[in-house]
C-alpha cells in the first residue's frame, strides 16, 4: 500500500548526486579541472625545443609576458617559475620583511600565505565576504579601526606592536574582491597592496582587469588553473621601477653584461624557462573560449540545482564577472563529507575549500579576527568539476 501523500523525498545526497550526474558527461573519472592540450600546443613547445631556447631566457618569454600586459592592462608584467615565486617577490620589491604582518585572508591556497613567512613576516587573518568569497572591507575596516594606529612610519598592531605592511587580497575561485572599497582602506592605513589573482585571469570588476587595483599583482599557471604552462607564474603591476627591481630579484640579481657574472644582492632564480611559456602562450589564445565555457558550464550547474532545495549554485554579485574557475556549490554542513565520499567513490572529482589557514599547524598562532565567514564556507562549499570541455 503506498498512497502518494507517504511518498517520501530521496535521501538528500542521493538527490544532489544525481542532479550533478545528469549534469555531467556519460564517462569516469571527471577531474576538478583539467588542462587541455591541443596540437597547436604540441607545435610550440615542439618549436621552442627545436629552437634550442629551452631555458629561463628566450622569447615566448617577451611573448608572453606582452600578451600578458595587453590582456590584464597592466604595462608590466614578469613571468615566473610559478605563482607562488611571484607572491614572493611582490612582498621583496614591495620591502616586506622581518616582524612585519601582512593581513591576508583565512579563506585561500597556502601558496597565498607560505611567502609572507619565506620574508620572516607574520600573515594576521582577515574575514571574507560570503557574496564575493574575498576579504570583507567593512569588517576590515572596523576591525583596523579596533588594532591599529598610524604613525609616521606607517600602520601599526597596537596588541602585537608589529608594523602592519601589507593586505594581500585573493580573488577566491576567480570571483573579484572588492577591490575599490579595499584600495580605499589599503590607502587610508598605508599598506601595500598586493591582488592575489593566481585564479582569476580573464576576472573584471567595472570594465577593468583584476590586477589594476593593487601595487602589484600575480597569476598562477599551475596545471589546474584556467591556462595552463606547466608550472608558471607572473608578477603584474604599473610601476616601472617596481618591475625592474622584480626582474631584477627574479634573475639571481645579476648585472646585465656580455660576459661578466656579477651579482648585486642574493638573488632568486624565479624565471620562468622559454618552454613553460610557449605552452602558456599557445593556451592564452584559447582564453576567450574557456571563458565563454566557463561561464556556460556555471549556468548549466546554476540551472541543474535550480529547484533543489538544500543545495544552490554560489552565484558572485552581478557586476563582479568571475571567469569561473571553479563553480562552487553551496550545501548543508552535515552533507559535505557524506557528498564528497559519495562523489569520489563514483570517480567525480569533487573538493572542498582549502583548510582555513589559521587552522594548520604552522599558523595557528598567527593573529587573526574572528573568522565566522570563512568557516562557515569552509564548511559548506563543495567545488563542482569545471573543466572547459565539460560545458554544454
Ligand atoms: C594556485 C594558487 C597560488 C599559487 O600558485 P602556484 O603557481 O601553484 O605556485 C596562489 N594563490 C592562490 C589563491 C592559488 O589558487
Amino acid at each position: 500500500m503506498c498512497m502518494p501523500s507517504e511518498q517520501v523525498a530521496p535521501e538528500p545526497i542521493e538527490a544532489i548526486l544525481s542532479r550533478l550526474i545528469a549534469a555531467l558527461p556519460d564517462e569516469r573519472p571527471i577531474a576538478l579541472h583539467e588542462p587541455e592540450i591541443t596540437s597547436s600546443d604540441r607545435k610550440a613547445v615542439d618549436a621552442c625545443l627545436a629552437s634550442g631556447w629551452i631555458s629561463s631566457a628566450g622569447p615566448e618569454i617577451a611573448r608572453l609576458e606582452e600578451a600578458l600586459s595587453e590582456v590584464t592592462g597592466l604595462p608590466h608584467a614578469l613571468a615566473t617559475v610559478n605563482g607562488t615565486s611571484a607572491l614572493h617577490l611582490a612582498l621583496l620589491t614591495g620591502g616586506i620583511g622581518p616582524d612585519d604582518e601582512v593581513l591576508t585572508p583565512a579563506l585561500t591556497f597556502v601558496g597565498t600565505v607560505n611567502p609572507i613567512r619565506y620574508q620572516g613576516a607574520w600573515p594576521h587573518f582577515v574575514d571574507c565576504e560570503d557574496n564575493t568569497l574575498g576579504v570583507d572591507p567593512n569588517r576590515l575596516s572596523t576591525y583596523l579601526e579596533q588594532i591599529a594606529e598610524l604613525r609616521p612610519e606607517g600602520c601599526f598592531n597596537r596588541i602585537t606592536g608589529r608594523r602592519i605592511a601589507a593586505l594581500i587580497v585573493v580573488h577566491v575561485l576567480g570571483i573579484p574582491a572588492r577591490m575599490p572599497e579595499l584600495q580605499a582602506i589599503a590607502r587610508r592605513w598605508k599598506l601595500l597592496l598586493i591582488e592575489d589573482a593566481a585564479e582569476a585571469l580573464g576576472s573584471q570588476l567595472d570594465g577593468r582587469h583584476v590586477g589594476q587595483w593593487g601595487d602589484l599583482a600575480v597569476l598562477s599557471f599551475n596545471g589546474n588553473k584556467i591556462i595552463s604552462a606547466g608550472g608558471g607564474g607572473a608578477l603584474l603591476c604599473h610601476d616601472a621601477r617596481l618591475a625592474e627591481q622584480a626582474r631584477h630579484l627574479g634573475t639571481t640579481a645579476k648585472q646585465p653584461h656580455a660576459w661578466a657574472f656579477e651579482h648585486d644582492q642574493v638573488g632568486y632564480n624565479y624565471r620562468m624557462p622559454n618552454i613553460n611559456a610557449a605552452l602558456a602562450l599557445s593556451q592564452l589564445a584559447r582564453l576567450f573560449e574557456y571563458l565563454d565555457a566557463k561561464e556556460r558550464l556555471h549556468r548549466h550547474y546554476a540551472a541543474a540545482f535550480a529547484d533543489l532545495p538544500g543545495a544552490r549554485v554560489h552565484q558572485p554579485p552581478a557586476d563582479h564577472q568571475s571567469n569561473h574557475w571553479l563553480t562552487l556549490l553551496r550545501v548543508p554542513p552535515e552533507l559535505r563529507d557524506p557528498l564528497l565520499a559519495a562523489a569520489h567513490a563514483d570517480q567525480l572529482q569533487l573538493r572542498p575549500f582549502w583548510t582555513p589557514m589559521h587552522r594548520l599547524p604552522m599558523y595557528r598562532d598567527c593573529p587573526r579576527d574572528a573568522l565566522p565567514v570563512t568557516e562557515a564556507l569552509f564548511e559548506s562549499g563543495l567545488c563542482l568539476p569545471s573543466s572547459p570541455r565539460l560545458a554544454p
